[in-house]
């Protein structure tokens, strides 16, 4: 056994040192922590950021990196701009996606556009360049919902949002890619992440900026849809062990390390806060709203993976960094309100979850 293997918390940084890194979708939430700590780490020779900067994307995500990596404003979709930006990065990691259930059930064509043609995009142009290593990152979301247990890495697709349905397909695609052509892809498939850079549609940040604005915040039918939540910072763990230890053509599940019922999540944030529960507006549930996600990871944990950030603690500083860092929500809240909600007015805004 080496030493690596001997380390439970061994992180994968080993995969980037030396390297060129290519993040794409890397101004996002989870994609520019990737990016961050990359970075911190002193780990890759160059780090490249393409990104389209949709209203999800933003370069302040990367200000604590500035001058330490490249920016490429791109689609994914553009085959002829990633055909001269690919060549030449010995790890490509796609977080590039729509990301946002209710935004896909609004409009689904962004989804499939991005989440599907540009997963191809990226997978022909990386075959053609000869990228030694690529890791595609999904989620839970595409084996539907689960009663009780946990799904393991062949269950069967079940997508049922338009969102989830989209990331099922680039996933299939990243596969075909594997076996076809023999392209050294590995998917990872994450729950639902929490932490500092969440865009505030998101159930996190959504609740707690509008809890710090004091007004109340909406929950979706009778809250007893669960959840498996995980701190981007293990996510990012995850991603990093499949980068360097994960098989070509192989999925990974990185699992959380809290199931909660959305009840109970909102009750975790409003004693953060010190509100009550009269903020709360029960709203019409989501349209096939998933009861539950549950992912078993033990594929993961055997190349030596374990979380590092206790739910409650990560939610607290959570928490405290959107206290500290309204500089960088309260612009997001004012520019984008998501379809059909009523952005920043008190309790009733209709935009949450996942
Ligand atoms: P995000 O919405 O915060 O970021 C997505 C990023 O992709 C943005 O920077 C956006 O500008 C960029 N992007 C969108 N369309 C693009 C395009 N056509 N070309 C180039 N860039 C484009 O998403 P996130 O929450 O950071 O999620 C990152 C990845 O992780 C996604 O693939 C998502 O499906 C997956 N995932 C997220 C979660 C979660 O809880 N947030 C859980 C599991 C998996």
């Amino acid at each position: 056994m080496d030493a690596r293997q001997e380390d439970p918390r061994h992180d994968g940084a080993g995969a980037e040192r030396g390297r060129h890194v290519l993040v794409i979708g890397g101004a996002g939430f989870i994609g520019s922590h990737y990016v961050r700590e990359l970075v911190r780490d002193g780990g890759p020779a160059r780090v490249t950021v393409l990104d389209k900067l949709t209203y999800a994307g933003n370069r302040a995500n990367l200000a604590p990196v500035a001058g330490r990596h490249t920016f490429v404003q791109g689609d994914i979709c553009d085959a002829r701009l990633l055909a001269e930006v690919v060549p030449g990065h010995d790890l490509v990691v796609n977080f590039a996606a729509e990301s946002h259930v209710d935004r896909s059930i609004a409009d689904a064509a962004p989804f499939v556009r991005t989440n599907v043609q540009g997963v191809q995009t990226l997978m022909q142009v990386c075959l053609e360049a000869g990228t030694p290593r690529i890791v595609q990152v999904s989620t839970d979301e595409v084996y539907g919902s689960i009663e009780s247990g946990s799904w393991d890495e062949d269950a069967p697709l079940s997508p049922n949002s338009p969102y989830a349905a989209s990331k099922a397909g680039g996933d299939l695609v990243a596969l075909s890619y594997a076996r076809t052509h023999g392209l050294p892809v590995s998917v990872t498939r994450c729950g639902n992440n929490y932490g500092p850079y969440q865009f505030p549609e998101k159930v996190v940040p959504l609740f707690t900026t509008r809890l710090l604005d004091g007004y109340g915040v909406p929950l979706y039918g009778d809250g007893g849809n669960v959840r498996d939540w995980i701190h981007a910072a293990d996510h990012v763990r995850g991603i990093r062990l499949v980068a360097e230890r994960g098989l070509p053509g192989q999925i990974y599940h990185i699992a959380g390390t809290a199931e909660l019922t959305n009840l109970e999540l909102t009750q975790h944030l409003l004693h953060a806060l010190g509100a009550g529960w009269d903020r709360v507006e029960r709203v019409a549930d989501r349209k096939g709203h998933d009861r539950r996600y549950s992912l078993c990871d033990a594929r993961l944990r055997a190349l030596g993976y374990a979380p590092g950030v206790p739910f409650e603690q990560g939610l607290a500083d959570t928490v405290r960094w959107y206290a500290e860092n309204r500089d960088w929500w309260q612009p997001l809240c004012d520019r984008a309100p998501a379809p059909g909600t009523a952005g920043a007015a008190p309790v009733g805004a209709a935009r949450t979850h996942d």
